[in-house]
This record gives C-alpha cells, sequence and structure tokens, in this order.
C-alpha cells in the first residue's frame, strides 16, 4: 500500500468514524494497519465497548457475527466476505440443536469459532482463553462441547468436568504435524514452546505450556527466556515479534489458516469506501446468540 493510499484509509476512517480490528492471525500487512489486533476475546470486549458507527473486521465470519451481535449499531463489514472457518463450519445450529435433544439435561459449550446458529442454541459460548473456567462453571452433568474436538478434550482434562465432544477440528491446527515442532525444538533447545489447544494431543504433551492467543503474549511478556516456538496459526510469531523485539519466535511448523490469508489492504479500502450494510442477523437468533455470549464473559 502507498503513502496515497495510507492517507486515503485515514481520511475514510476519519469522514465515517470506523474502526479497524483484525485478529492475531491476519497477515502482517493487515495488522499493521489495524486500530487494535487480538484474539477472539479481545475483539469481544472491544465490541461491547464499541459505539463506532462503521467496524472493518479482518478475519473470518464468525468473529464479524460475533462483533455484530455485541455491537448491533455498528454497521461490520468483514474484508473478506468469503473467509469462512473451516472449524465453524463444522457444527451448524441444527446440528446442535439435535444433539441437544439427544442428550437432555447436558449443557451445551460452543467455541466462540462457530456460527450463530449454533451459539444461539447454547448455554454458554467460550473462547481458547477462557474454555476450561466456562466449563468449570456449566450447570452439573454432562457438558457438551463443540466444534472443536482438541479444546473439549483440553478442557475436559483441566476442569476435570466429563466433557462429550463434539468431532469437529480445524483445518489448520488439526493438521499440525509434530515432527516440525521436534525440528524446531531441536535448532533451538533453549526455547519455550507454547501451543494452541486446538492443536493435536500430542503437541499439548510435548508444550511448555497449552495457551490461546492472549495467553501467549501473557506468558511471553512475564517469561525470561528470549526464544519460543509457537505452535499456532503463523500471523501469530509476526504479532509477537512486534510486540516484544528483543525476542526470537519460529513457528512450530506449517501452520497456515486459508481463511486468514486472503485479506488485503485493498480489500480494507474497498470495505471503508462501500455502501455495503455488511453483517445482518435476524433479531431473535442476535438475541439467543447473545446469552450464551454474555454468559461468557460473566463467567
Ligand atoms: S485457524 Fe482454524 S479455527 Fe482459526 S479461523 Fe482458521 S480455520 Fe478457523
Amino acid at each position: 500500500m502507498d503513502n496515497l493510499e495510507k492517507g486515503e484509509v485515514k481520511r475514510l476512517k476519519r469522514s465515517t468514524g470506523a474502526v479497524i480490528l483484525a485478529h492475531s492471525y491476519q497477515p502482517r500487512e493487515i495488522q499493521e494497519m489495524a486500530d487494535l489486533v487480538g484474539d477472539s476475546l479481545e475483539l469481544s470486549r472491544f465490541a461491547r465497548e464499541s459505539v463506532a458507527p462503521l467496524v472493518i473486521l479482518c478475519g473470518v465470519r464468525f468473529m464479524a457475527e460475533t462483533v455484530k451481535i455485541l455491537s448491533p449499531g455498528s454497521v461490520v463489514r468483514l474484508v473478506a466476505p468469503g473467509a469462512d472457518c473451516s472449524l465453524a463450519a463444522c457444527m451448524s445450529g441444527e446440528d446442535a440443536g439435535a444433539w441437544k435433544r439427544e442428550h437432555p439435561g447436558a449443557a451445551l459449550v460452543t467455541y466462540i469459532n462457530s456460527p450463530v446458529e449454533a451459539k444461539a442454541e447454547s448455554w454458554a459460548c467460550c473462547t481458547s482463553a477462557n474454555a476450561v473456567g466456562v466449563v468449570r462453571a456449566a450447570p452439573p452433568g454432562d457438558v457438551l462441547f463443540g466444534p472443536d474436538r482438541n479444546l473439549a478434550e483440553y478442557a475436559a482434562a483441566e476442569s476435570g468436568r466429563r466433557v462429550i465432544p463434539w468431532p469437529g477440528g480445524c483445518h489448520a491446527h488439526s493438521g499440525a504435524d509434530i515432527r516440525s515442532l521436534r525440528r524446531a525444538r531441536a535448532e533451538w533447545p533453549d526455547a519455550a514452546v507454547l501451543v494452541h489447544p486446538e492443536t493435536p494431543p500430542v503437541f499439548r504433551r510435548e508444550a511448555d505450556a497449552v495457551l490461546g492467543t492472549g495467553g501467549m503474549i501473557d506468558y511471553v511478556a512475564g517469561s525470561d527466556r528470549r526464544r519460543f516456538i509457537i505452535g499456532t496459526e503463523e500471523g501469530m510469531v509476526y504479532r509477537l515479534s512486534s510486540l516484544f523485539p528483543d525476542r526470537s519466535f519460529t513457528a512450530a511448523g506449517d501452520i497456515s489458516c486459508r481463511d486468514m490469508r486472503n485479506a488485503t489492504p485493498d480489500m480494507v479500502l474497498e470495505a471503508l469506501r462501500g455502501d455495503d450494510p455488511g453483517i445482518l442477523i435476524p433479531e431473535e437468533l442476535a438475541g439467543a446468540a447473545l446469552k450464551a455470549l454474555e454468559r461468557m464473559t460473566e463467567l
């Protein structure tokens, strides 16, 4: 993006009152132009407080839906309209409803990486940062957890609750190859290994810490280690490097999300210019999903 286009972004932001939000997995050039870069929980918290008339969301569809539910007065435009999340696609609202009927009395906890229709069926939502706490706080009895099987197993192990997982997974994390992590560890034996709970169980067993992206930032801030091997989407390596320029980071292999990689600065410019009404969610559906999201933020 040249200086002329950068100036145009600034001018459009001023004239529309827009804010640009980007997930930590977004490409470097998108992170550089965002007003806020964060994980799903941080973006949700921002949305709750936001009074911005226009939100440009650089991420995937479920994030834009979540921001719209939490900030219904804002026009929320997804920069890459086709950017869906392969994990969210694993569990529809109909799937969630049928699953609940198969397990009467169980509480459904839905990872925020899910479509609005599945959230609307849920007792509570969670992010990777608070999945264990939400599962722990669920009403007595079984907990249904979807759509990510790896995160469900992690939350079960950490909370001590009986959790029934939905058999879903993200193409990027669940396909992560442990041999790449071992190679990185052999090259950097002094490094701390931080992995995301969506990675396969063998990753978690070989990690120094299992954390969501916000937790990784806190871990590095409080650590006296100099080098870190990062087991999550590769955009997070750039995010950490920009926050901690005095430390070194490398990826634990090729964990790349195709859904996060297709946003470009030109698309941000287009989204700022357009008159697209953005994400629209029927009121009743948004209200039901809001209850599950509010329970998550209360917990
Ligand atoms: S990394 Fe996985 S869970 Fe995250 S947006 Fe991409 S497909 Fe979805």
